[in-house]
């Protein structure tokens, strides 16, 4: 299943009342599967691997939400695709066997480069820009995994606690017309006909 398919169905889903888990939240949900799946079909990584890298995902999850937020009312899509993102380039890193330094810089570049993220979800809904903000959350948390485990990894001049800082800053200086309130953005730019 794409990302596209994964984070559509748990929106629907969850729009019908029924339970559904996702992670870092419903609306960046479909980064991790996408991740995953191509950590099976293309890396050939085992179950155990991807198992320990999810694991991997999970605290970088709860580093972001305890020192800043995954929520977009809060900090804008940089706290949900963006931290989406860092939890998936950590999780492929892991899982390919590198250490943890180039663990926390794959993270550290995920979120880095999607710093200032806003929401601005045409018509309230999670179709657009959301479900392609899902795949392309994919694309560059590969892309970050890729890039830490072929740089110099020491000195990495950003820490990963500095961008989740970062993203707070951010964050708190948003208007709160781009935080998940389609008031702004691509809500109101979009042209209908
Ligand atoms: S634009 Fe808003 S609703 Fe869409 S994925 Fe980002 S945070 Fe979620």
């Amino acid at each position: 299943m794409s990302a596209k398919c994964i984070c559509l169905c748990s929106c629907r889903r969850n729009a019908a009342g029924n339970t559904i888990v996702t992670t870092p939240t419903c609306g960046a949900s479909g980064v991790l599967p996408a991740v995953l799946m191509i950590m099976e079909d293309h890396f050939n990584l085992s179950k155990r691997a991807q198992r320990k890298g999810l694991l991997v995902a999970a605290a970088i999850g709860f580093i972001a939400k305890n020192n800043a937020g995954i929520s977009a009312a809060e900090v804008g899509c940089q706290g949900e695709i963006g931290v989406a993102t860092a939890m998936a380039a950590a999780m492929l890193a892991h899982a390919q066997g590198f250490c943890a330094k180039v663990v926390e810089n794959a993270a550290e570049i995920a979120l880095e480069h999607q710093l200032g993220l806003t929401c601005d979800p045409v018509g309230g809904y999670v179709q657009i820009p959301c479900i392609e903000r899902n795949a392309i959350g994919a694309v560059k948390a590969w892309n970050a995994s890729l890039i830490a485990s072929n740089e110099f990894i020491d000195p990495h001049k950003v820490s990963f606690d500095t961008t989740v800082n970062a993203m707070l800053e951010i964050g708190k200086d948003m208007s709160c017309k781009l935080k998940e309130t389609a008031m702004d953005g691509l809500a109101v730019c979009m042209v209908y006909c």
